[in-house]
């Protein structure tokens, strides 16, 4: 069954090969603070670099998945309180995990189909860091990287913190535009769940060691200190490090996946503009995500549309939270090869 459910997602066709090769080269039973380890995660960062375009100067992060860098950003980076501004199920797990660390984090929550009016937005002095769910899975949203720029520009002194969970590894991010970008692994990267990706600017390293919190098993200063030495903080997932080195090896440079990727999305979205009983939920074409569309019809509607399409071999996502039982979700993610998705955007012109 291949499936476009937008995380767990499908993933890399080549990973039957990669675990093979990650038995054979005896990685997964190497030392964690062995020379193999430190050059498996050293020759990863600078593959990040390469393929993703990370900055030379930012440092990439190992933790154990995108909901464990929401406590670590306010627990180690926080200072004085995080502002939210988020429009789905996902950026409002943040703030919660956020509120009930630092109960001054505050927010404000928009419309799947409202872009950030920059323009108008007050962010007060008691807020250092803007939370942005860059791309949010739960409803199919996106904010433009020009709309964080803007952001940026109006308030240069506070740090931006970006959840690229699900985009990252599929759309080209300029991540000079914000301090701490993360993502997990199990969504663009095409990789099985268990491995989270925290990288930060030299900014934001500075910002932690001011605040020098420290003690906890997952304290940023303490994952700091060990990944200077390209180790890590605790036993990591090697096995999820290693899978992700190959998968960045084997990767184009993210603009040419990025090219693609919203060449896929507007033909899908066309087939859904010109299917009689299907709807895309968000409307606004500014807001819309690249890499996640959400379908919208009647709940008799998207029971059938899912039942043919497992019929099929085709196994669609589910809607999320309220949207649940009227709309399903498909996964543009690199890992689904164009040949498969052409097979579904012909599937939805039935309808
Ligand atoms: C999937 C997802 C998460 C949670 O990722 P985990 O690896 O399960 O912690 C967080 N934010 C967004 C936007 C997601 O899509």
């Amino acid at each position: 069954m291949l499936t476009f459910a937008p995380g767990p997602s499908k993933v890399y066709d080549a990973l039957p090969t990669y675990l093979q090769d990650a038995y054979n080269a005896g990685i997964l039973s190497a030392n964690h603070r062995s020379s193999a380890f430190m050059n498996l995660y050293q020759e990863t960062e600078q593959l990040m670099r390469e393929k993703l375009h990370m900055p030379d100067d930012y440092r990439l992060l190992f933790t154990s998945s995108a909901t464990e860098n929401w406590e670590i950003i306010t627990q180690s980076i926080v200072e004085k309180a995080s502002f939210h501004i988020y429009s789905g199920s996902f950026g409002k797990k943040w703030i919660g995990f956020a509120k009930h660390i630092n109960p001054a984090t505050d927010g404000l929550k928009i419309e799947a189909n409202e872009a950030i009016n920059v323009a108008e937005l007050d962010i007060p002095a008691g807020f250092d860091v803007i939370a942005l769910t860059q791309n949010e899975t739960a409803n199919a949203t996106e904010v433009p990287l020009e709309v964080i720029e803007e952001i940026k520009e109006k308030y240069p002194e506070k740090m931006i913190a970006v959840d690229t969970t699900s985009s990252m590894a599929g759309i080209e991010l300029d991540f000079s535009l914000a301090d701490i970008w993360y993502a997990s692994v199990q969504k663009c990267f095409g990789l099985p769940a268990g491995l989270g990706i925290l990288i930060l600017s030299p900014r934001a390293v500075e910002k932690c060691e001011r605040k020098g919190e420290k003690g906890r098993y997952n304290s940023l200063s303490f994952i700091l200190e060990n990944a200077a030495g390209y180790q890590t903080h605790y036993t990591p997932n090697v096995l999820g490090i290693y899978l992700l080195n190959r998968v960045l090896k084997d990767l184009e440079e993210v603009q040419h996946i990025d090219a693609n990727l919203r060449e896929r999305m507007l033909k899908l979205e066309t087939a859904v503009a010109q299917s009689k009983s299907l709807r895309m939920l968000v409307d606004n074409a500014e807001t819309r995500s690249k890499t996640v569309l959400a379908v919208s019809g009647s709940e008799e509607l998207i029971v059938s549309v899912k039942k043919d399409a497992e019929k099929e071999g085709m196994q669609l996502g589910s809607g999320y939270g309220p949207h649940k039982p009227t709309s399903f979700r498909i996964a543009n993610f690199p890992a689904i090869t164009n040949a498969e998705m052409d097979k579904l955007i012909a599937f939805l012109g039935r309808y």
